[in-house]
């Protein structure tokens, strides 16, 4: 059923939500129980800092008041009301949310071990992308060059997840991968989702061609059924301490693949939500529980030292975003804020890694030498393979985060 059916049938009833790709209304009264957790000044400085890419973002969805912020509960009919969100006064009850955070992300009361200094850890690992023949729905994959394997992007971080299921598993961590082969974990197919993108885009008022519906069906497929699903597994059953999200970049080209002189390294955290963004119901209330979970501290501590080893190991320069997707919200310029379905559908702080760009001449040539052992000489520089590198990085990033945390 669409929009525009119902609201010819009935021109008084409330318009269909607006809501992300297959996002459905979110239960406002699971904000409830962070009621005067969070102070006026920290919720303010979170969401400006950090999670709207401006303070004009969210005029008039989200209104910070004296003692209370008012959250719009539907964007698009501001008869349903808002969420009231009541601050915590600034001057009692001061261990409340020192209380809360403890209990949700701080792994205190497991020993140091330093043999195995990640022992007990949950991780979540996300192999970014799927491999194999669903490679065409994503659009990550491509061949330069005579006689060279194709790159695929998905393959490549299934590669990353599996060294580093192995090694973070003998430090003591306790491993899940949101996906083992180079398959789906989404049940659905592109072919059960085009009526599904269609009504999406009258929702979103955009004219519903044959050419967006094929485009949206495509992301509803590769990204937004297949994030949401490896996502709930996650959340439910395994309830991570961290995920980390694995990619590996490439630099724009024009019609067709080509080498490219960039290459380089940046980590992003959750945050930078644009208006369009804020406006989606889901979005929004996704938006404010990480806020109030405060996974901002532990997100960036974690980024902030996996971004030191992913250098050391690498050897790669930092990106930067040019224009409005991506902010910086520290001095590291390595790292950035940018919202992604996969760093806020994770119940739990998440790393997301976007390093080397795929179409450079000496990235593609490591990738054509596969999973080598040892090293080998590139460019008049040793290297290891770049997977086990790639892996190495972040390994010695969570061993320095815990060993200083424990
Ligand atoms: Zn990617």
């Amino acid at each position: 059923m669409g929009l525009n059916c119902s609201a010819q049938e009935n021109p008084q009833a409330p318009p269909s939500p607006n809501v992300a790709r297959l996002g459905s209304y979110p239960d406002w009264s699971q904000l409830e129980k962070f009621q005067r957790t969070m102070t006026r000044s920290e919720f303010a400085w979170l969401l400006d800092h950090c999670y709207a890419r401006n303070n004009k973002e969210y005029s008039g969805l989200i209104e910070v008041q004296y003692d209370r912020a008012l959250i719009a509960k539907q964007s698009n009919h501001p008869g349903a009301g808002y969420f009231i969100l009541w601050f915590k006064a600034r001057a009692h009850d001061e261990g409340k949310a020192e209380t809360y955070w403890r209990d949700t992300y701080v792994m205190n009361d497991v020993p140091a071990n330093s043999h195995r200094p990640l022992q007990d850890v949950k991780i979540a690992i996300d192999p970014g992308h799927i491999g194999g023949d669903w490679v065409q729905w994503d659009d990550r994959h491509f061949a330069l060059g005579v006689n060279t394997i194709e790159v695929r992007e998905g393959e490549m971080t299934l590669r990353v997840a599996k060294i580093l299921e192995r090694d973070l598993t003998a430090l003591g961590a306790i491993v899940q991968l949101t996906r083992e082969d180079n398959n789906p974990v989404t049940a659905l197919r592109p072919e059960q989702l085009s009526a599904e993108a269609r009504n999406y885009l009258l929702r979103k008022r955009m004219i519903p061609s044959s050419k967006a519906i094929k485009s949206t069906t495509k992301k509803m497929f590769a990204i937004s059924s297949e994030i949401r699903t490896r996502a709930e597994k996650v959340n439910q059953a395994f309830q991570p301490d961290l995920a980390l999200c694995l990619h590996f970049n490439a630099s724009p080209w024009g019609s067709r693949p080509s080498f490219r002189s960039d290459n380089h390294l940046h980590i992003l955290i959750n945050g930078c939500y644009s208006r369009w963004e804020i406006s989606e119901d889901d979005t929004r209330f996704e938006m404010v529980r990480r806020i109030l979970e405060r996974i901002y501290y532990e997100e960036l501590d974690l980024a902030k030292e996996l971004a030191e080893t992913m250098q050391d190991e690498t050897r790669l320069p930092n990106f930067s975003y040019g224009g409005r997707s991506g902010k910086a919200i520290c001095d590291n310029r390595y790292i950035w804020a940018r919202n992604l379905l996969a760093n806020r559908s994770f119940m739990c702080p998440v790393v997301f890694f976007e390093p080397y760009c795929m179409n450079h001449r000496e990235v593609h040539a490591r990738v054509q030498a596969g999973e080598y052992r040892g090293l080998r000489e590139f460019d008049g520089v040793y290297k290891k393979n770049i997977y086990q590198e790639y892996a190495d990085g972040v390994t010695a990033g969570l061993v320095n985060y815990f060993r200083r945390r424990r």
